[in-house]
């Protein structure tokens, strides 16, 4: 079963990146010597912060993660190493931490260091909107200011915009958002939807849907890749 569930993706893959014209030979990496680039993949939220919350009560920490698992896997398949700030809904606090907010902010601490702990890192963090009307729908990058991560922004956008149909622009991100503004790789920050938008909260809601996701996601990584590298001077 797991087999076919990898070969599934696999094939997805293929027919996806196929359809945004990347060559096929691209699945097979040989390295060019350097230190490999290594994806930190951030499912934005989880534990007692959900996050954004669907009119139907899904919670966005949870679509993050899936999404968030399916690229790991995607980004495996294509020979990327890769680390996650978490892998499970729960998340395990320190003892000191007494309020929700002392123990969100030690929980983006941990992420952070380990974003900065990591060689090579490129940091993914992904989220999903939320807008006070429904008519919003489409996916949004952010991007800090390290080198790479502007070009990086822009094109994930650019290869999320055929997916989703819009015709949004890749932008920086707020100073507050303490994750981005910590890291010091190359980081952006993926919000792939509005729950807020019923037709779209169902497309976020479908493993489909999240897999799609996923391997455009893939498929921005493997174009940027050498730029990235030239982020560390490895190109
Ligand atoms: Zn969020």
């Amino acid at each position: 079963m797991r087999i076919r569930y990898a070969f599934s993706f696999f094939v997805l893959m293929l027919f996806l990146c196929a359809s945004i014209s990347i060559p096929t030979a691209i699945f097979v990496f040989r390295g060019n010597g350097a230190a490999p680039l290594t994806f930190v993949i951030d499912a934005g939220h989880g534990g007692e912060d959900g996050g954004a919350v669907g009119a139907d009560g899904t919670l966005e920490s949870e679509v993050n993660l899936a999404v968030a698992l399916r690229l790991e896997q995607m980004l495996a398949l294509c020979g990327f190493p890769t680390v996650m700030t978490r892998r499970i809904e729960e998340i395990s606090y320190p003892d000191a931490a007494k309020t929700i907010r002392e123990r969100k902010r030690a929980d983006q601490e941990y992420r952070a260091a380990l974003i900065n702990g990591t060689d090579g890192a490129v940091l993914l963090s992904i989220h999903q909107n939320q807008y006070s009307t429904a008519g919003p729908r489409g996916a949004q990058v952010f991007y800090s200011s390290t080198p790479g991560s502007e070009d990086f922004a822009k094109e994930m956008q650019a290869r999320l915009a055929v997916l989703c149909g819009d015709h949004r622009k890749a932008a920086p991100i707020s100073p507050e958002i303490f994750l981005l503004k910590e890291a010091r790789c190359p980081a952006i920050l993926i919000e792939c939807g509005f729950l807020s938008n019923p037709e779209e909260l169902c497309l976020l809601q479908s493993e489909t849907y999240q897999t799609k996701l996923a391997v455009v996601m893939t498929a921005a990584c493997i174009a940027r890749r050498t730029e990235l590298e030239k982020a560390y001077g490895k190109g």
